[in-house]
């Protein structure tokens, strides 16, 4: 998604108080944060912190730095996603609640045939909304929530990627029901890795296989204690054809998350304005919804926010004496000057890809 060079991080599954503004935005962004970082005393630990941390220390095998290293890149980034953040993505949305949230909330009625799948990609071009689905999901489901970008995984811990994937899962499983979401997850599932020119990713990915070939193990064994302490890998890739075939088959629900219908389209534009000063007829808002047609969520969102500063180029230096309730609304042709420079971002091909791409292998919606 939006956040490709974000480290791995957890999110507390116990709500927490909401962070003051200003203490959120000193908090170092996670690629920031000191890849060493292990030592407990240098972070303010919270209870589940310190919840986090003794149940690492009663879990045998565990890589006690790599272990902590999740843990202190802990985030709670901004406000949590509700489904209703979400515009449209409807079938998604319901087959990540079947698949994720109710066998999450009520493990007791997912067994036998109901047993949920370990296993759930989302894939679709780049920024129609599979992260935030997948926010939606931690914050829905209860559960914990491990956050991890793949490419971080492979490049900023290369060396050390292995021992953290054990790490994540073990934890995982201990701070269960769990979901491991893994964002660009193509490039540690790569067919490439198999080349055998990247042994270093060749090994992140078997590792990976691994320890959730151990989580199906575990699953299979079903006594009603292991049914409850599920851990499921949920995936977002914008490349579903790189990820090789045994580690496709894993996953069970493959949703495919296209680009927005012009109902979603018109739901999402309507959301943003409905924050902003605005003069748009309900006609200009339906003829901008026929414009936008190929856009993405984010190529809509980028459009908005280029529009809404419309208003204040068109003060030019004035803007800095003039009055807030002085600036005009936005308007009609605000949205067109900006549709000049914020173009679709996926093109008609690369779209036919992901549509060939779900035909053979997901569930389309
Ligand atoms: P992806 O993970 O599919 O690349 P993201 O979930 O990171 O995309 O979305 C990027 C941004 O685009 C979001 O932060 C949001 O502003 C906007 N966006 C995308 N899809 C939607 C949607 N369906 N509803 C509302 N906003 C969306």
């Amino acid at each position: 998604g939006a956040k490709r060079t974000q480290a791995s991080h957890i999110i507390s599954p116990n709500p927490r108080p909401p962070q003051p503004e200003t203490s959120k935005a000193e908090k170092p962004k996670p690629a920031e944060a000191k890849p060493d970082k292990a030592d407990p005393d240098d972070e303010d630990l919270d209870e589940w912190d310190l919840m986090a941390r003794s149940k690492i220390k009663e879990l045998r095998g565990v890589d006690e730095n790599a272990a902590m290293q999740i843990i202190s890149e802990i985030v709670l980034k901004g406000d949590p996603v509700h489904w209703d953040d979400i515009a449209g993505l409807d079938k998604a949305k319901t087959s990540l609640k079947e698949t994720v949230v109710y066998p999450f909330l009520r493990p007791d009625l997912f067994s036998g045939l109901r047993e949920p799948a370990l296993g759930m990609l989302l894939f679709g071009p780049p920024g129609t909304g599979k992260t935030m689905l997948a926010r939606a999901v931690a914050t829905e489901s209860k559960s914990t929530f491990f956050s991890i970008s793949a490419s971080s995984l492979t490049s900023k811990y290369m060396g050390e990627s292995e021992k953290l994937v054990r790490a994540l899962f073990q934890m995982a499983k201990a701070l269960a029901p769990s979901i491991i979401f893994v964002d660009e997850i193509d490039s540690i599932l790569t067919q490439r890795a198999d080349s055998g020119e990247h042994e270093a990713s060749r090994r992140i990915k078997n590792e990976f296989l691994v320890q959730w070939s151990d989580l199906q193990a575990a699953a299979a064994g079903k006594n009603s204690s292991e049914n409850l302490r599920r851990v499921l890998v949920l995936g977002a890739t914008n490349l579903p054809w790189a990820i090789d075939e045994a580690a496709r088959r894993r996953f069970v629900r493959r949703q495919y998350i296209p680009l927005p219908e012009a109902a979603t389209r018109k739901q999402h534009l309507e959301k943003l304005l409905s924050h902003q000063k605005h003069a748009l007829t309900p006609e200009d808002i339906d003829a901008l919804v026929t414009k936008t047609e190929g856009y993405s969520g984010s190529d809509v969102t980028a459009l908005a926010k280029d529009a809404a500063m419309g208003p204040l180029r068109a003060l030019g230096e004035a803007l800095l004496t003039t009055n807030p309730d002085q600036i005009r609304p936005m308007n009609i042709t605000d949205f067109e000057d900006s549709m000049k420079t914020i173009k679709p971002s996926v093109s008609p091909e690369g779209l036919l890809a992901f549509e060939q791409w779900a035909s053979l292998y997901g569930s389309s919606g």
